[in-house]
Order: C-alpha cells, then structure tokens, then sequence
C-alpha cells in the first residue's frame, strides 16, 4: 500500500499562525482621553474595553473562532525605545494581580500559546537607532543562557510552567542567538523574518517558508507580514504601507492574496506576524500592529475560511514536526509499523493517496482503533499510534 507520513496534521494544505510580538504589562496613553483608547494597550489592561484582548476579541476572534494565537511575552520591566521616553504604566510580568490574572487566563486558553520574548527586550540609547536588542547584548554564550534562565524562571514564577519557545526581540540574534536557545532547551523558536522572501525579494539562506531544525530546535518560519495590505483595504488609501502595496503591485505584480495563496498551494506555513500595539515611547508607529492592520487580518483570515487549513499554535506545528521527524514508516502489504526510538508527543497522521475504497486500522490485538477519512481523492487517518507495534489496514 502506498502509506505515507502527512506533512500536516489531517493532512491539511497549511497550518495556520496568528504571532503576536509584545504582550507585556504595559499601558501606553496617547490620547488626552481618561479612558483606553484603542492601540493603547500592549496587555496591560486584560479585559477592560478597548484592551488589545477586548479589541482583539470583538474585530478578529469573534467572526473568526478557530484562530490560535501564539503571544510572544516580555517577561521583566520592558526598556523605552529612547532613554527619555515613558511609558505610562510599564512592570514586569508579575508587577500586579490584574497582570498575573490576565496571563493565567490565555495560559489556560485554548486558542492561546504564551511564549518567551526576552527580559527588557533590550536597552535604550541617545535615538530610536541606538536601540540594543535583547540578544544583541550578550558578550558571552553563559551571559545569554543566564539571562534567558532569569526570564524563565520568572514565567514559571508566574503561570507554572516553563515557555516552550519564543522569539528574539527585533529579531536580532546577536552572537549567541542560535546557541544560547538550544542550550537553554527550547522546543522551538522563531529565528527569523522569513517574509523578506517575498516583500524584499531577500535570497538571503536563512529565511525559509519551511518547518526545519536549527542546533536542535524547530524554527517555525514567519511567512506573512500583516501590514502588507490587500489593495482592497481602501480605507487606508492613503498610507505609507498602502502605496507600498501599490508598488510592489505595480513594479512586480505582488498581492498579499497571491503570496498565501502560493504558500497555501506549496503546503507552507501561513504565519501571521504583528504586534500588539502601534505606539511606542517614541512618536513612530511600529508595524505591523493589529490595530492598523485590523482590515488587513479580517480579510488575511477570510482568504482562509474555507480553505483546508489547520489553525495551530507554534508549540503545535512543534510537536507534530518533532513526531514526524523521530519515526520511520515501514509498511509490508497492508501491514505497517512506527520504528521510533522514543515516544511520539501526539497523533500523527497517514494518508493514502488516490485510493477509492475505505479502510480501517486495526492493532495488533486485533481491535479497530481507527478509520481513514476522505478528503477528495486521498485518504487520511489521525491518530496517537503506539511506535514499534503492528498495525493492519483492513477494507471496511
Ligand atoms: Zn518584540
């Protein structure tokens, strides 16, 4: 039988990733106002109206459900972009109860996956320019793995468990990026912005649109930049971003509809990257952000609807890629097993491609355990199998 391993739980085209950079105990006004202003808020205010999770919930979550999202926490005291810029309210992950509250709820969120993006985040100079990312800081291999022990401990300090992963702040790896994360045993990380594939024509070798290992650790690509606008948000005509998506139309023929759509056909990741808010403690507008972008995301994510696609948390593409890499399938006839050395962390999924006939499997006591389903003309069978323990397919 032609048996295969599926590139993706249930065999979708692509899983899909909503990757939110920044959540942080940070308060930002803008407004004169005395109540939240949207886009003022990077986690600080939990529930209250107009939070980034109220706003979030009321335009994305609610006519979307299914989507996951994967948080990237700033875990201490966030550093200003400039020495002289303020923060209206800025502590560390457990600076107050309504914090701790909020962040044990997303733990215990199913659409949600908190994950480790750093300390301070950084440190700031003289000009925005002068900004030292997080890792850019470490002078040694022990200074980065002591520091991103600190952060961890604190998040365990706080929601019980350690992250399973996370992100570089700004992306930069420094010295000791690769390194310091293996050694500090993260599952998986998000080493890049692979998305300059497609907006900067980047043929730099480190971006990829593939789930792979680096030193040991799953790197989930980061694929699609949400402030990329669709030339269908015409409420935002007149921006910067937006005649950026006219030139990038018009001198290369690219749309952001084209991009998913050519990741979706190609079987890669869809991961979503923005941020939780649009200010920072200078007067710019950090992009992406999800208040700017919140047209973009609705229509992003309606691209999407009925698409055969799994909404999954990073922690998850992890896990599946981790399974599928540690099991070799061998098959005799209508006869299979799972060679692994250890365990599997969940199911994995079979598929049989171009077989018009429906079958079940059966382990080796002779009891059915699953089915394959159907999906046009492949069969797909999701499962937590035993490794190394006989199973048939049988005809039903
Ligand atoms: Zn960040």
């Amino acid at each position: 039988m032609d048996l295969q391993i599926a590139k993706w739980r249930d065999d979708v085209r692509s899983p899909v990733l909503l990757k939110i950079d920044d959540l942080a105990n940070i308060e930002i006004k803008k407004s004169n106002s005395k109540e939240l202003q949207i886009g003022e808020d990077w986690g600080h205010c939990a529930f209250d109206k107009n939070s980034m999770w109220d706003f979030l919930t009321t335009q994305l979550f609610n006519r979307f459900p299914n989507i996951k999202t994967t948080f990237f926490l700033v875990t201490k005291q966030r550093a200003s972009m400039t020495k002289t810029g303020k923060y209206s309210y800025n502590k560390a992950m457990d600076g107050d109860d309504k914090f701790i509250d909020f962040l044990r709820y997303l733990y215990k969120n199913p659409q949600v996956e908190l994950s480790y993006h750093g300390t301070t985040h950084g440190v700031a100079g003289e000009r925005v320019e002068d900004f030292v990312q997080e890792w850019e800081m470490f002078d040694s291999l022990d200074e980065a793995v002591d520091t991103i022990s600190k952060g961890e401990e604190l998040f365990k300090s706080v929601l019980g468990s350690y992250p399973m992963g996370g992100k570089y702040c700004g992306y930069k790896e420094g010295k000791f990026g690769k390194e310091s994360i293996s050694k500090s045993g993260f599952k998986w990380w998000c080493f890049h912005e692979d998305n300059f594939i497609w907006d900067k024509n980047s043929t730099d070798s480190r971006y990829t649109y593939d789930v792979g290992f680096i030193n040991g650790v799953v790197n989930i690509p980061t694929t699609v930049d949400a402030s990329n606008l669709s030339l269908k948000i015409i409420n935002r005509l007149f921006s910067r971003k937006y005649l950026k998506s006219l030139y990038l139309y018009f001198k290369e023929g690219k749309t952001v509809e084209k991009h998913i759509e050519s990741l979706y056909n190609n079987r890669q990741i869809i991961s979503v990257y923005e941020h939780t808010s649009p200010y920072m403690t200078n007067d710019t507008i950090q992009y992406p952000n999800i208040v700017t972008d919140i047209d973009n995301l609705n229509l992003i994510f309606s691209l999407l609807e009925n698409k055969d696609v799994w909404y999954a948390t990073c922690n998850e593409v992890a896990d599946y890629f981790i399974d599928k890499s540690k099991v070799t399938l061998e098959v005799e006839e209508n006869h299979f097993i799972l060679i692994a050395k250890e365990k599997l962390n969940n199911v994995l999924t079979l598929t049989l491609p171009y077989n018009t006939k429906d079958y079940e499997v059966i382990n080796s006591q002779g009891k059915k355990v699953a089915e394959f389903l159907r999906k046009e003309n492949t069969l797909y069978c999701t499962y937590a199998f035993e490794i190394n323990e006989p199973y048939t397919i049988s005809e039903l």
